[in-house]
């Protein structure tokens, strides 16, 4: 069954509100859509959403990549040799990986929509998904309002963005702890924003205070894999990869020579469904635990990675709430409070009907 064409279009979504962490303030996302159309006419989508500050991707970079290699690797190929159309587009070109993200997805959806499938089928498995719901950096006080309105919404879980600025992190984490049941679990992502030391003394003072925090998610800068194997090995609390976390051969070092407890893997990151099965069967084999995650990303892109995050045994937690904050038209995924329901239509889905956003009000 032949690729016949590969179109790309763009639109930019609003978010509902501002999207703040350690590294920038979003409130709009760039959403580059990518359709492959078989010659029966399947149609397979694909998106992404460019991050200029962690995969270095723009929103022209991903156009240019998608149009120019990655479709040369794919037009006039049969999609039946699918593993190997998923390698071309790895190996077209060096780096772009939401562009190959794009790709990679979009080839999926069209090969399970052959096979007349739902995407989490094909791939073997159909966990039961949640989500946490990320809160902003902010003031302490806004924080612990947005803390307070996740939980009334149905959130168990909270991923509470720390370390713009590291003095009043522990002060955050006080305030938010004491006005929010104690059953309610805390992961905190510093996004790169302390030092190693300075990461061990921030997390030894919040393990004295018995802070529900299920683990903390890159509390140094990406490119310090001394200082992630410094702090990791000097706390009790998990610590997790996430911008030190890109390809395959990242997961190999920072699972062989044990510098996280646990990883972050991000369609965007590694360049899609493929290379992300790959690092989580290399975590497995490690004994180390993986969380499904996105970017501020199209709500097309989360449900892609949720199918994978259904089916791959070694991944434990679900960071899947992107779709929540958009101001636009829901895609594939349904919420109920922090449930995420997958389509049971084949391929990654169609455009479900019910959607549960956050307030505006929230922060
Ligand atoms: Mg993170």
């Amino acid at each position: 069954m032949i690729i016949k064409n590969l179109e790309v279009k763009h639109e930019t979504i609003p978010l509902k509100v501002p999207f703040k962490t350690a590294l920038r303030t979003a409130t709009e996302i760039e959403s580059v859509e990518v359709i492959i159309t078989l010659e029966n006419g399947i149609t397979g989508r694909g998106a992404a959403a460019p991050t200029y500050v962690i995969t270095g991707d723009s929103l022209e970079s991903i156009l240019a990549a998608l149009k120019g290699p990655i479709k040369a690797a794919i037009i006039g190929r049969d999609v039946k040799e699918f593993q190997l159309l998923l390698q071309s587009v790895q190996s077209c070109c060096v780096g772009n990986t939401s562009a190959k993200a794009a790709a990679d997805i979009a080839l999926h959806d069209a090969y399970s929509r052959l096979i007349e499938v739902p995407l989490h089928t094909y791939l073997g498995g159909k966990k039961t998904l949640s989500t946490c719901m990320t809160i902003g950096v902010d003031t302490p006080e806004k924080m612990t309002k947005a803390a307070k309105s996740a939980v009334a919404d149905g959130f168990q879980v909270l991923k509470i963005k720390v370390g713009a600025n590291p003095e009043l992190d522990i002060e955050r984490i006080q305030k938010i702890h004491e006005a929010i049941p104690s059953y309610i679990k805390l992961r905190l992502d510093a996004n790169q924003g302390w030092r190693a030391k300075q990461a061990v003394q921030i997390i030894h003072e919040m393990e004295s205070r018995n802070f529900n925090i299920e683990f903390i998610e890159q509390p140094v800068p990406s490119y310090d894999l001394d200082g992630l194997k410094f702090v990791t090995n000097r706390v009790s609390t998990l610590i997790m990869a996430d911008e030190s976390l890109f390809s395959v051969k990242d997961a190999l070092k920072l699972v062989a020579g044990r510098y996280v407890d646990l990883l972050n893997i991000k369609l965007m990151k590694c360049g899609g469904i493929n290379e992300a099965w790959k690092i989580a069967s290399i975590a497995e084999a490690n004994g180390v635990g993986c969380m499904i995650g996105s970017m501020m990303e199209p709500c097309f892109s989360v449900g892609a990675a949720a199918h994978f995050a259904a089916a791959h045994p070694n991944i434990h937690y679900f960071d899947l709430d992107a779709p929540l904050w958009l101001d636009g038209d829901l895609d594939v995924l349904t919420y109920h409070r922090d449930q995420v329901i997958l389509s049971a239509l084949p391929g990654v889905g169609d455009v479900q009907t019910t959607f549960q956003g956050i307030k505006k009000d929230a922060t």
